[in-house]
């Protein structure tokens, strides 16, 4: 039987226990899931500070945590493309075939919808707190970040020295104002 096929792209900058929960519920509803990491070409920026590559790790490892079946998911990084009419279409080239998008991005939502997807808007999970501009904010001010990641994503990003990484962004960019 075809597989029904769902779609989720943030920048997970970094990964937190929203996404974990979005990817979750999802997986109640389709049987695959494509978690792509936009804006794939940034990383050492105060917005985004991690590559590519590490925001791959940083999911595997929380998925695997969470004993989420490997063969249920794909991790695609996709980079930004200056062209919104032509998005979707490069986002179909880079991933398996897929019939439902999962956003709660109006331009997201908006360009997939004008190509005739299936758009559902996941419920938001404690908003407020559970947001990568959060995490960031914390550990620029030396709060408790680790609550709002899996464990193995703030692993991690310790092991890598994520944290220093975004201290010195914040006192970077502060200095060039
Ligand atoms: P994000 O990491 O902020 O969020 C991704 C998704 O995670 C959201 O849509 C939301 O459904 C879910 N989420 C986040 N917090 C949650 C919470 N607390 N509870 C439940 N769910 C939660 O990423 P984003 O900014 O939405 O990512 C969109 C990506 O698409 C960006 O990289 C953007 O650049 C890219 N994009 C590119 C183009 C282009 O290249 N032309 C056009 C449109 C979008």
């Amino acid at each position: 039987m075809q597989k029904v096929r769902g779609i989720l792209i943030g920048r997970m900058q970094p990964v937190h226990n929203g996404h974990m929960q979005v990817i979750n519920k999802i997986l109640e509803e389709v049987d695959e899931i494509i978690i792509g990491i936009g804006s794939a070409q940034l990383s050492h920026e105060q917005k985004d500070p991690f590559t590519a590559g590490e925001r791959i790790v940083m999911i595997s490892q929380a998925l695997a945590e969470a004993e989420v079946d490997p063969s249920r998911y794909y991790i695609i990084p996709m980079q930004d493309i200056n062209f919104n009419a032509i998005w979707v279409s490069h986002v179909r080239m880079m991933t398996p075939p897929f019939s439902i998008v999962y956003s709660g991005n109006s331009l997201v939502k908006q360009l997939f919808s004008e190509e005739g997807f299936e758009v559902r808007q996941p419920p938001l999970y404690d908003r407020m707190h559970l947001s990568g501009t959060e995490v960031r904010r914390r550990i620029v001010n030396d709060e408790n970040w680790q609550e709002l990641v899996p464990d193995a994503a703030a692993e991690f990003i310790s092991e890598i020295r994520g944290d220093e990484r975004i201290k010195n962004l914040s006192v970077k960019e502060l200095s060039e104002l």
